[in-house]
């Protein structure tokens, strides 16, 4: 089958009151993507919001607006606003001269404008022809906006009916891993074409994989898809033997492996969901030192897995480690489906799991319709809907303003009497800043409805007793986390609420019994450490999970490097 391409010519949009610089701006943009998009500039607000109607109205898509800085708040946010609801994956900046940011004026726009969602960043105006600089910002823009575009040709393409719940798990393993890919319905012209080519199959999803050379396969488990797109599941034809075993793929097990595999320690990596963990579901990680726009979470953990591969990281995905013995001075892992696996030191990075909600009949619609965290790819399915978020830590709050981007109303749901006990003050400006999320404080979810697919909730007043249904699309549940530590031996200590101890907290344990004390972040059993959300009084952020990932490592090279008494 022919791999099908955009079909049209997606919008570039400028606007600028003064017509040279417009003039730069337009040439630079026609220079470097001329040949894919139409690009456009406008002198006058009013005309940018026309173009962007007249492009809706012509069934055209845009990708990118950009609004000069000096228009008036009320035109500037016109436009935004325009695109935000005409063409809500279009990428949105401010354009700004060269040394505005040091204006108070200009950076007050600027920070004004992100805190409340009107624009991804800013945009320097370019200077020069060509101006590099300028080409790569409007390059990754496209790019973005390429991927959040569902209509877009992707590398995967599931086939499958409007509500599979399969087909959203399938959507969800590949979002996790990083992998770019678009769903079909089967009676959409593409889903009909794919399932004709390759003998209309009776399977509920079909995954065509066309940048893999058509490779199709029916009804796939998770593991099959990955090892069709080159992710390892297995240890086959591998000398089971390691320096390190890192249980746990998230920021701080990759930060371990990359630091661990680049200093020359064998290392094997151990992960039984998809590669990132928490991260890989985080749509926008705003607080990554480097990343002053943000940068998606699937993107960073691929990002981090490559650099590990690279250095020579060994992976087996969709496996879980069940049990760890202590045994000849290293340690015996069993690990699901793949067997016996030696190291001479471990690191548990496993991180953390979603509290349940606890309402059966919410239980049941678990993956139709009920979710636990916030899933990126479910977001454009709800474009124009109604969907609920239960919480109230930083979270909810970017999953809120995610879903907003697509959702007709996002209904925020909190036990508390205000979301800034315990979310950021960014966020909750933001949220505050966004008519169409409605925020329930002092409220309880208490039940809910579907049938296949949640059709309802019902939320109590936690004050005044009173109850009331609200129909919804999709209910995401992000109430906290407990730690993934039960399947570890009991001699590893660990705190009431199942995090483990490590450094001089370890030391404090009865398991510890050798004479020196434990290294920072090795728990009470020597040579077995813990890094990330799952250690005791650790900062639940990606930088300092990455971080612990790296410092473990020199802890690592001491303890294997000393003989132990
Ligand atoms: C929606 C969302 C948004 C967030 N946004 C931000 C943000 O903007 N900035 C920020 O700093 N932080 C953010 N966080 C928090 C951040 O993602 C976490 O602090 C971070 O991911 C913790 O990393 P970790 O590696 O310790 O654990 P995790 O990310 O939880 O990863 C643990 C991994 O271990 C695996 N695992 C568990 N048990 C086993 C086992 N027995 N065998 C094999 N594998 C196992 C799990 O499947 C998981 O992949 C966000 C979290 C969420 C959920």
């Amino acid at each position: 089958m022919a791999v099908a391409e955009w079909g049209d010519r997606p919008l570039l949009l400028a606007v600028d009151a003064d017509a040279r610089q417009l003039g730069r701006i337009e040439g630079e943009l026609q220079r470097a993507f001329g040949a894919d998009f139409r690009v456009r500039g406008e002198l006058l607000p009013e005309d940018g919001v026309r173009t962007l109607q007249g492009a809706k109205d012509r069934g055209e898509r845009a990708a990118v607006v950009l609004v000069d800085e000096s228009f008036s708040d009320d035109a500037r946010a016109k436009i935004f606003e325009t695109a935000r609801s005409l063409h809500p994956n279009a990428k949105r900046a401010l354009l700004v001269a060269w040394g505005a940011w040091a204006h108070p004026e200009s950076a007050q726009k600027i920070l004004r404008s992100m805190a409340v969602g009107d624009i991804s960043y800013y945009v320097l105006k370019p200077w020069i022809t060509p101006d590099e600089l300028f080409h790569r910002v409007i390059a990754e823009f496209v790019m973005e906006w390429s991927r959040s575009e569902p209509t877009n040709m992707r590398e995967v393409v599931v086939v499958a009916a409007q509500h599979s719940g399969r087909a959203y798990a399938v959507s969800d393993l590949l979002s996790r891993n990083g992998i770019p890919h678009t769903f079909r319905s089967r009676t959409s012209e593409l889903g009909q074409k794919v399932l004709e080519e390759i003998g209309h199959p009776k399977g509920e999803v079909t995954v065509w994989m066309p940048a893999i050379g058509g490779t199709h396969l029916i009804d796939p488990t998770d593991a099959e898809i990955l090892e069709a797109w080159g992710i390892p599941t297995t240890l086959a034809d591998v000398d089971r033997n390691f320096d390190l075993l890192v249980v746990g793929a998230g920021p701080a097990g990759l930060g371990t492996a990359v630091y661990a595999s680049s200093e020359g320690i064998r290392t094997v990596i151990v992960e039984r969901e998809a590669i990132g963990g928490q991260a890989g579901s985080s749509s926008l990680i705003r607080n990554y030192l480097g990343f002053s726009r943000g940068l998606s979470g699937a993107e960073l953990v691929q990002r981090g897995y490559q650099q590990a591969w690279v250095f020579g990281a060994r992976f087996v995905v969709t496996r879980e480690v069940e049990g760890l013995t202590p045994q000849g001075g290293g340690f015996l892992a069993q690990v699901g489906d793949v067997g016996e696996v030696r190291a001479r030191a471990v690191v548990i990075s496993t991180g953390v799991s979603y509290r349940r909600i606890g309402v059966p009949s919410l239980e049941e619609l678990s993956g139709q319709g009920v979710y636990y965290g916030s899933s990126v790819s479910a977001a454009q399915a709800l474009t124009g809907l109604r969907a609920g978020i239960v919480g109230a830590g930083n979270s909810a709050g970017q999953a809120a303003l995610h879903l907003a981007r697509y959702c007709a109303t996002v209904d925020l749901i909190a036990r508390g009497s205000k979301l800034s006990d315990s979310m950021s003050a960014y966020l909750v400006d933001a949220i505050s800043a966004l008519p169409m999320i409605k925020v329930h404080v002092n409220t309880e979810v208490v039940g809910g409805h579907g049938d296949g697919q949640l059709e309802w909730i019902t939320l109590r007043d936690r004050r005044s007793g009173q109850e009331q249904h609200l129909p919804l699309a999709s209910l995401f549940v992000m109430i906290g986390a407990r730690p993934r530590t039960d399947w570890l031996p009991a001699e590893v200590d660990r705190d009431s609420y199942g995090f483990l101890y490590t450094g001089a907290e370890a030391a404090a344990c009865p398991s510890w019994n050798l004479a020196r004390s434990p290294h920072p972040h090795e728990t009470s059993i020597p040579g077995l450490f813990a890094v990330g959300d799952v250690r005791s009084g650790s900062v639940k952020r990606v930088a300092s999970a990455v971080g612990e990932g790296s410092v473990v490592v020199s802890e690592i090279h001491q303890f294997l490097a000393t003989p132990q008494s």
